[in-house]
């Protein structure tokens, strides 16, 4: 980071996750995919999920992973991960939404998903999954860190979608396909 270059403070949003709180209720999936819903609250399927809880039965061990970026290609390196003796699948803890699983995918377009904290205008005070989780196994914070001015925004779910489909389509068809769309509906 540049000293030089003029800065902006930036609210940092965090969730904690208490493994031994958690009891695998996964209300954090049903509340996270009927806010997402559209309309809103009109559906249920934990599939849509942007946190999604993953069960070991050998240790009674639960662990809510979170949607985190779009990847449009496998990654070249895995990693394996040792935890008291039980080694977890290469992609386990991993949260992007990838084309090597199905997981953080919108079930019928395989669309990516990520985790936008429930950015909503007004701000709930704290996200879904968080209210919904009556174990406080997840807990919501924030915290004030400064950063360079000119850094970019994150992309809009709107722009994730779009890159998705420009990486499987191409952008000359989505474009075709908007233009059909925009002429069909003017009727
Ligand atoms: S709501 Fe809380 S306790 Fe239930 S699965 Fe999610 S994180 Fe675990
Ligand atoms: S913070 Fe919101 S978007 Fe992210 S997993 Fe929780 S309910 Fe879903």
């Amino acid at each position: 980071m540049n000293a030089d270059r003029p800065k902006k403070k930036k609210i940092v949003k965090t969730i904690q996750i208490d493994l031994d709180k958690c009891n695998g209720c996964r209300a954090c999936e049903m509340a996270c995919s009927t806010f997402h819903a559209r309309p809103r609250y009109a559906s249920n399927n934990p599939a849509r999920s942007r946190v999604r809880v993953l069960f070991d039965p050998m240790r009674d061990l639960y662990v809510p992973v979170y949607a985190g970026d779009y990847a449009p290609a496998e990654c070249c390196g895995r990693d394996r991960y040792t935890i008291e003796g039980k080694t977890y699948d290469e992609c386990g803890f991993c949260r992007a939404s990838c084309p090597s699983r199905d997981l953080f995918k919108e079930p019928d377009s395989g669309l990516p998903l990520k985790c936008d904290m429930c950015q909503e205008d007004p701000e709930l005070k704290e996200p879904m999954c968080v209210q919904w989780c009556i174990t406080d196994a997840l807990t919501y914070v924030e915290r004030e860190e400064e950063v360079d001015e000119e850094q970019a925004a994150p992309p809009e779910e709107l722009e994730l979608g779009l890159e998705a489909l420009a990486d499987k389509f191409g952008l000359e068809k989505i474009a075709e396909a908007v233009a059909r769309l925009a002429a069909a509906r003017k009727g």
